[in-house]
């Protein structure tokens, strides 16, 4: 207790000092001897409690009048937040905390996470039902080498902000609001580059080109992302890395149709299959599979084929493949051809043509509105 020092002479403040001038004092002692200023120096730490005890005694009208009558022991046991100052710093910020604008908007910017980066992989329709490794460039911002990220030429340290005194931030006054905003001379760095490096001209990162594999899984659809953790930019003042998004597009395909899990793929029949009815194979995603059709299948006629679809790239059962029927016209005939077709319209004409006729004349009525 006795070798306290005097709170007038920690704070550097005439007895007769106000209230204003006993907070700046106070503000710039905190300023300099801030840990965060001064890390791993346990004599800064003590210089930062003694002038925050000081300034909880002089800051108090009443712990004020008792200290000047009695000293140190007027104000013992009232003094501080605990009989013996502060016992930590994180007391300190605690209690005056509204001083630095708040812990954490009032220290100076410390290592901020790097920014997400983002790029795309087109796939075709295959590789998105097997799944497949894909190798991806990204250009990104990185720590430089040169100077490990610091900013400054190597054997200069960036020096404390004149500006702010390295709090980072600054309080501007306009009437009754104060208005705190980050320092505009270090961007809230709390530190200023003066002997800046070569290589990144001091932003203490540069671009750097990698190649990562991204495993994409299998069934992935357009508009799904991937995100490789801790891929993305280095963050300001050594701060951890962003993430890396990866945006997937799939290319559509010539013979399979996609809406979303399922697949649809037209298949062509001849007049002979969709009457007399057919075993046709029918391709799919990764093989063949064989489809009967029956006799008297129409154009247009869809068959399912459950399961046949896309793989699910979370794990649900694949969805299916829908199979649409088209019935296709010869355009050339052989002899033979036209023999057997020309013998099957007279048949059809037959057999036929009484439908037709009762159809045409439905048409017909349609079309003039009368009744039937
Ligand atoms: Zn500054
Ligand atoms: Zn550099």
């Amino acid at each position: 207790m006795s070798t306290k020092r005097d709170y007038y002479e920690v704070l550097e403040v005439t007895r007769t000092a106000s209230t204003t001038e006993i907070k700046k004092a106070y503000k710039k002692l905190a300023l300099r001897f801030h840990p965060d200023r001064n890390p791993d120096d346990s004599e800064a730490t003590e210089r930062f409690k003694e002038a925050a005890e000081a300034y909880d005694i002089l800051s108090d009208d009443d712990k004020r009048r008792r200290y000047d009558q009695y000293g140190h022991a007027g104000v013992q046991g009232a003094g501080a937040r605990s009989a013996g100052g502060f016992h930590d710093v994180s007391d300190i910020f605690e209690a005056f905390g509204d001083l630095f604008g708040g812990r954490s908007g009032g220290r100076r910017s410390g290592p901020q996470r790097g920014s997400d980066l983002k790029t795309s992989i087109v796939l075709d329709l295959i590789d998105a039902a097997t799944g497949v490794e894909r190798e991806i460039e990204v250009t990104r911002r990185t720590a430089c080498e040169h100077c490990s990220g610091s900013g400054s030429e190597p054997g200069y340290d960036p020096e404390v902000c004149d500006y702010c005194g390295g709090h980072g931030q600054v309080v501007q006054s306009q009437g009754f609001f104060r208005l705190q905003t980050t320092c505009p001379a270090c961007r809230g760095r709390g530190n200023v580059v003066r002997h800046k490096c070569k290589v990144c001209y001091g932003s203490g990162r540069e671009e750097e080109t990698v190649t990562r594999t991204v495993t994409i899984p299998a069934g992935i659809d357009t508009g799904q992302h991937l995100c490789l953790r801790g891929e993305g930019e280095v963050g300001p003042n050594g701060g951890p890395r962003g993430d890396l998004y990866i945006e997937i597009r799939v290319n559509e395909h010539p013979l399979f149709h996609r809406e979303g899990p399922h697949l649809l793929c037209e298949i062509p029949i001849s007049y002979s299959q969709a009457a007399l009815g057919a075993r046709i194979t029918v391709p799919l995603i990764d093989g063949q599979d064989t489809l009967v059709i029956p006799a008297g299948t129409q154009p247009g006629q869809m068959f399912k084929l459950r399961g046949k679809g896309m793989p699910d790239p979370n794990g649900r059962p694949r969805g299916d493949m829908h199979i649409e029927i088209k019935v296709v016209v010869p355009k050339r005939l052989t002899d033979e051809h036209r023999e057997l077709i020309e013998q099957l319209a007279e048949i059809e004409h037959v057999d036929v043509h009484p439908h037709q006729k009762s159809w045409f004349e439905k048409i017909k009525d349609l079309v003039t509105g009368a009744e039937d």
